[in-house]
């Protein structure tokens, strides 16, 4: 699915470029994220990553890097860029009048009607006219398309892509590598997001075991369609730092380390119209050393949603099985006693969910458990 994320800071990963980012895209990942205050009548940075989404390099590749500057590159450019790309000619073949010439010698962005820029608004004072005196590798003077929205010139009154760029973008879009975004059809959720996630579980420097199957459990959030989760084994977020996505209150995890104090986590909500608004304070749990072994092959998922459970709703397990199977469900109290059984449970393959109610039962810490001929699988449940 693609998504364009609008969102107060917008750093990529990996700083790959010159000044400040106002936003960025990611062909691999299929996403582009833009700063808030970049969406505005006066910032072309969403149309921007957008032309980049759907292909368009900047006007000025080879350039983008390192832009031209008079004692480095000269008034009269050599025939390569600092990028190795072949500069862009005003005349002559390539660039700006490049009828019949291949589009493998051609320079700079390699379209036609783009005029030829060395990243000359990069530094420049806004959208003025670009007057400094800088020739292409044949001594021809050149006139940059300030207004290029690939270009780097800000503060234009209004930005354009030439026919030529347009015509590219429309040709990536009806590509089959965009099948999905002509296919892909539903109305956004751009309701308000207000509420910062309620932790649940684990909460308050807690330990959890089995150390390798954990699930983190918040409150839903209203209208969120997704959670961010971080994770991290510091304060500040960062070391041993991870991120998962969600569209559930809970995210399984089994890939924590063993007997650690000092794991941290929190939750951002966001949909398709409010992202890194309200996040939830981070809480802080410690993992024990039991190891978590399923005995039971055919269930690959098994949890017990929410838990703690309030005295008459129902119990819900939740689970994700790998075959079609029967067995017997029991739940037993602190002492051992048998509160609940059901024999010969069918279990069906693939997503399934359970319910048992809990309206003749006490307040308390009980134990959940599947059994079948081959083994028993057991879960801590509190009502409360
Ligand atoms: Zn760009």
């Amino acid at each position: 699915m693609y998504q364009c994320f609008v969102s107060k800071t917008a750093t990529p990963p990996s700083a790959s470029s010159i000044g400040t980012t106002l936003g960025y895209y990611s062909p691999t990942y299929d996403y582009l994220v833009v700063r808030i205050d970049q969406i505005n009548k006066y910032s072309g940075t969403l149309s921007h990553e957008l032309g980049h989404f759907f292909s368009l390099p900047h006007t000025f590749r080879g350039w983008d890097f390192e832009p031209w500057d008079q004692a480095t590159h000269g008034t009269t450019v050599t025939a390569l860029s600092p990028g190795g790309v072949p500069n862009e000619r005003v005349n002559g073949g390539m660039g700006f009048n490049c009828t019949g010439t291949s589009e493998a010698n051609r320079g700079g962005d390699r379209i036609c009607d783009t005029p030829p820029d060395y990243n000359f608004g990069f530094g420049w004072t806004g959208c003025s006219e670009f007057t400094t005196v800088v020739n292409d590798p044949a001594g021809v003077r050149i006139d940059p398309q300030e207004n290029n929205m690939m270009g780097y010139f800000i503060g234009c009154a209004s930005y354009i892509f030439t026919d030529d760029q347009s015509a590219l973008k429309v040709a990536d879009y009806n590509s089959s590598r965009r099948n999905y975004l002509r296919t892909y059809r539903r109305t956004p959720n751009t309701n308000t997001i207000s509420t910062a996630p309620n932790l649940v579980f684990p909460i308050n420097q807690e330990l959890v075991d089995p150390y390798n199957d954990i699930t983190l459990r918040w409150d839903p959030v209203p209208n969120a369609g997704f959670y961010v989760v971080e994770l991290s084994r510091s304060s500040s977020m960062d070391v041993d730092y991870k991120v998962y996505t969600t569209k559930n209150p809970f995210l399984r995890l089994t890939n924590l380390l063993s007997n650690r104090p000092d794991y941290r986590w929190r939750v951002t909500p966001y949909n398709e119209a409010y992202f890194d608004v309200v996040s939830s304070p981070i809480q802080r749990f410690k993992t024990g050393i039991v190891n978590s072994v399923s005995q039971i092959e055919e269930i690959s998922y098994m949890d017990i949603v929410p838990n703690p459970t309030s005295l008459g709703d129902n119990i819900e397990i939740w689970m994700n099985n790998l075959a079609n199977f029967q067995g017997n469900i029991s739940i037993l109290n602190a002492a051992g006693v048998k509160v609940f059984e059901k024999a010969n449970q069918s279990f069906n393959k693939g997503d399934d969910k359970i319910s048992i109610p809990s309206d003749k039962m006490a307040k308390g810490l009980y134990f959940l458990n599947i059994n079948t001929t081959e083994g028993i699988i057991t879960k801590k449940l509190i009502l409360q």
